[in-house]
């Protein structure tokens, strides 16, 4: 399984337009010892012929266009993308759908209540239905495993468990309390043809005994780099929400992902979804040598990993 990481920033992305922290200004001002980065996107083929996207981030246009093995292949409009996977119904996961509106089919893969949103709630998302044959709608629950299928009946094996029960702030609390509550946020766990297992879970809200389980199980884990600390943003900004109350899991701290997970032995460990004010963007900083000696990696625009 190949797996093209598109994007690797939170939303907003770095650096975030209306954002002057001292990561993203000294990014705009060329001293900064950091990478800029668009918002997470991921894409995985068992193929390279067939490729999925994990999500559809505001970004997805010009992070296709920046991927050579994403590019139409034949004469006239086609794409290698054959569908899109929804762990949640966040603006950052879903608004790149709205790029690819342009009348080619693909199939999109999420819980019932994650279609709800769209398809009823949001009646922009109707132009990805606007022929007969545009885009193909697949439930997806957590009981049941799935495939992505590619060309020849060949696919990804998946199956996804809840990460959390809470809809994004544009959902009513009425509409949020007629849906499945399982079905708001999701984790990933995709198989390649080898067996070898890859986690994707851009936010996570906490880390419980029975995740740490299915996580020892995995030989790649891109993992809710959001904050480094709870009181991060509110730091920042002078008010807002803490990175717990946002649904994310701070990095550091003494609940944070770096001790919780320091016990996982078997999978590759890669932080994604990394927002602006993250100091271990810097790659000169302290937080960085931690989470590297942690054996963490941080992501990259534009890495490409194999399992
Ligand atoms: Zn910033």
């Amino acid at each position: 399984m190949l797996i093209k990481i598109l994007g690797s920033a939170a939303g907003g992305g770095f650096p975030q337009w209306n954002c002057n922290c001292r990561n993203c200004r000294s990014l705009r001002d060329g001293t900064y010892k950091g990478k800029p980065r668009t918002q997470t996107q991921v894409a995985i083929s068992h193929d390279t012929r067939a490729w999925f996207l994990l999500n559809a981030s505001p970004d997805l246009r010009t992070q296709i266009e920046a991927t050579a093995v994403l590019h139409p292949r034949n004469h006239g409009r086609n794409s290698p993308i054959g569908g899109v996977l929804l762990t949640s119904g966040d603006i950052d996961q879903i608004a790149g759908l709205l790029s690819l509106r342009e009348l080619q089919p693909f199939r999109i893969y999420c819980t019932p209540s994650i279609r709800r949103i769209l398809q009823e709630d949001n009646s922009m998302f109707a132009m990805l239905n606007r022929v007969p044959g545009q885009v193909s709608w697949t439930d997806i629950s957590c009981d049941r495993s799935f495939c992505l299928q590619g060309e020849r009946g060949v696919g990804i094996d998946c199956r996804v468990f809840s990460l959390g029960s809470r809809f994004p702030a544009y959902v009513s609390r009425d509409r949020s309390l007629a849906l499945k509550q399982g079905d708001a946020l999701l984790g990933l766990i995709a198989s390649s043809s080898s067996d070898r297992r890859m986690a994707y879970m851009p936010a996570v809200p906490d880390v419980d005994d029975s995740l740490l389980e299915q996580l020892e199980e995995t030989d790649l884990l891109l993992f809710d780099g959001t904050f480094w600390s709870d009181d991060e943003l509110t730091r920042v900004q002078g008010s807002g929400s803490t990175a717990r109350e946002m649904g994310h899991i701070p990095v550091s701290g003494t609940e944070g992902s770096l001790r919780k997970l320091a016990g996982l032995q078997r999978p590759r460990k890669v932080f994604v979804h990394i927002n602006n004010t993250n100091p271990m963007l810097d790659e000169t900083g302290p937080e960085y040598a931690q989470v590297r000696a942690a054996g963490w990696e941080v992501a990259e625009d534009g890495w490409s990993l194999d399992l």
